[in-house]
């Protein structure tokens, strides 16, 4: 079952972007304009699941951190990052955070415990890594240039994503092999989320990836479930 959550939420309050209804909020004289109609409801310093997202506004210097809504960073081909940023407490071989390779051991442990194996097939990738390979797959394979981020738009970058495998079957095969499956059933429940899901490119931009698993922490991941058809856009509200 998929947990509307955010989705909910938006239908309650006009989309920032796209199908903007041209309300002309004429405040009295007195009043100062009011970004929305909703600055009536109780300003609350804690984040609720139905707040609209502040937009992003970073430039220059701000792109050194990702853009982050509820606490979550996000990094995408709308929301990139500076060549600069990386991972805060970068740990072991793969360069990840240290709280998402955490995560990951513990994961793979359970999948292990399960006679599934967890292979790393990609970890941290600089912004310069991510450049190289982004130019070459123009150069080479621009049919699928979807499936690449252009420079600061990788998740890899940040060290809170990994590609997963059985060390075996890649690309789209994966999802069909022992690995893919304990992974696509029990991701969520270590904090990780699928981050690209079937069917979902025109939201997340990017086409399935069985492989590509976003470290989010379970408090949110767990409310995605198993089902893998959340995007972290629909859950977070962003259009
Ligand atoms: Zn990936």
């Amino acid at each position: 079952m998929v947990l509307s959550l955010g989705l909910t939420g938006c239908a309650l309050t006009p989309p920032t972007v796209g199908g903007n209804r041209p309300t002309t909020v004429t405040a009295s004289p007195s009043t100062p304009a009011t970004p929305s109609p909703s600055a009536s409801a109780p300003s609350s310093p804690t984040a609720t699941p139905d707040a609209t997202p502040t937009p992003d506004t970073r430039t220059g210097k701000q792109l050194n951190k990702p853009y982050e809504v509820r606490g979550i960073p996000v990094i995408s081909k709308k929301h990139r990052i500076s060549a600069s940023y990386g991972p805060a407490d970068p740990t072991g071989p793969n360069h990840l955070d240290a709280e998402t390779a955490a995560a990951l051991a513990t994961m793979t442990a359970a999948a292990k415990a399960d006679g599934v194996t967890v292979k790393v097939k990609s970890g941290y990738r600089s912004y310069a890594v991510q450049k190289a390979s982004y130019d070459r797959a123009l150069r080479t394979q621009p049919q699928n240039i979807n499936f690449y981020a252009p420079p600061g738009a990788s998740e890899h970058q940040t060290g809170l994503a990994v590609d997963l495998w059985d060390g075996r079957v890649w690309y789209r095969a994966m999802e069909n092999t022992a690995t893919g499956k304990w992974l696509h059933k029990h991701a969520h429940e270590y904090g990780f989320i699928l981050r690209f899901p079937d069917g979902k490119e025109a939201i997340t931009g990017v086409p399935y990836e069985p492989w590509h698993f976003r470290y989010i922490g379970t408090a949110d991941a767990l409310k995605f479930g198993k089902g893998n058809r959340l995007t972290l856009e629909e859950y977070l509200g962003l259009d």
